[in-house]
């Protein structure tokens, strides 16, 4: 039997740019990009991909995933033509997981644009743009029935040394909404929240407070990341020139067991290395990246696993629309990653879960014995503690889970 498709979607905008994401996108109004453009251009892909990959049509698919970027800059009209296209090309699972990435002040028709309604005194309330309760109610009638927030934090000190466009008072509106109409749904709508730790200037003590607000949301789910300075951002600029105040490594390692704890003790699984989630409410489109699954990404910068292939298309926005529009795939690369670089990669994607690898489930889907193939690196890593190998399952350790990317590097 053929298995279902996970299909991710990039929506490359933003109102503005954060100085510490590497993840491709581009200002909205200054893209020099229509982004109706774009959705066509989506609905293209589609189209090619379809007619280029043997079997590809008529799959079933299992979970849409709307990321970016931020999709709720967009009004559901805009994705009409897309889910019309993705309809007539593959089958919807009737229990399709369908989620929509949202950021605090983009969902109204006046969002906040990145600029801030400062109270003129200390006493008037800050101006909030409302979420538009249409807009979100037309997302969940498109199929939408997971919202994930970008809360990042509940500080506005927070936010603004992070370079965020939204402030608290704008979240706190959005949650209120969101966990009003989930209680409505009766079960049918889950709603997750994104948070940031290790931010400039941020203390543990900070930390805490962002933990236990989120925590009184009650959200289904948590992703809890730390915040990593990447390469050609303005935040490594910042670093080179010694002006980017983030807590020490200790404090750092302390924020992600303070997390671990704390969530955990709250009654969420901690099932992923950055991902909390309530029992039966984990993330089956992120499961199926971990657990070796095929999934499709549109968009520039999305990556695709099909069939065996892996492929990713260029960040460039307009590189990715002018390919499509001479009828070729964007493709920046191709392959069918083979020997100890497959391997490599099935054990790193598989030791992100908390649960481990199943070694007998990996010979039996990769064909590999991984105490054979690795047994000295695995045992060099339980010795010193960072991985452990118990009942059929390989597994990083709570310390090995604070240097993750360290241990992965060993299987490559
Ligand atoms: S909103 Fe998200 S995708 Fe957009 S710039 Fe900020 S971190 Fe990056």
């Amino acid at each position: 039997m053929i298995s279902p498709l996970s299909v991710y979607i990039h929506i490359p905008f933003c109102l503005s740019k954060c100085p510490y994401c590497d993840f491709f996108s581009v200002q909205r109004d200054a893209s020099g990009v229509n982004p109706s453009e774009y959705f066509r251009w989506l609905e293209l892909e589609v189209e090619l991909l379809c007619r280029r990959i043997k079997g590809l049509e008529g799959r079933t698919i299992a979970s849409l995933y709307f990321g970016g970027g931020t999709p709720s800059l967009f009004a559901p009209a805009m994705y009409g033509g897309l889910i019309a296209r993705l309809t007539a090309a593959f089958v919807f699972a009737p229990n399709l997981e369908g989620t929509l990435e949202i950021n605090p002040g983009t969902l109204g028709g006046n969002e906040s644009n990145g600029k801030h309604s400062c109270p003129s005194s200390s006493t008037d309330p800050p101006v909030v743009a409302l979420p538009d309760s249409n807009r979100l109610e037309s997302f969940l009638k498109m199929g939408i029935n997971r919202l994930s927030v970008g809360v990042q934090s509940f500080s506005d000190r927070t936010l603004e040394r992070l370079g965020r466009a939204h402030r608290t008072a704008e979240t706190l509106v959005l949650l209120e909404w969101i966990r009003a109409r989930a209680a409505k749904a009766a079960g049918n709508l889950t709603w997750c929240m994104d948070l940031i730790f290790g931010a400039p200037g941020q203390s543990l003590a900070d930390w805490q407070g962002d933990l236990q607000r989120a925590l009184a949301w009650q959200p289904h789910h948590l992703s809890v990341y730390g915040l990593t300075v990447h390469k050609g951002t303005p935040f490594a600029h910042l670093q080179r020139e010694g002006r980017l105040d983030l807590p020490d490594e200790e404090t750092q390692r302390a924020m992600f067991l303070e997390a671990r704890h704390t969530l955990t003790a709250a009654g969420y699984e901690h099932y992923e290395i950055s991902n909390y989630a309530r029992p039966g409410f984990r993330s089956r489109h992120n499961e199926c990246y971990w657990t070796g699954g095929e999934y499709l990404g549109l968009g520039p910068s999305a990556h695709s696993f099909v069939a065996g292939v892996r492929w990713a298309n260029p960040p460039n926005l307009l590189r990715y629309g002018e390919t499509l529009e001479a009828g070729r795939l964007p493709r920046r690369f191709d392959r069918a990653p083979k020997g100890r670089a497959r391997l490599g990669e099935q054990v790193m994607l598989g030791l992100r879960r908390l649960e481990g690898i199943d070694l007998e489930a990996f010979r039996a889907r990769i064909g590999c014995d991984l105490t054979q193939a690795y047994g000295r690196e695995i045992a060099r890593l339980a010795e010193a503690g960072f991985l452990e190998l118990a009942h059929g399952r390989l597994r990083l350790t709570e310390e090995g889970l604070l240097v993750a990317d360290a241990v992965m590097t060993e299987f490559f």
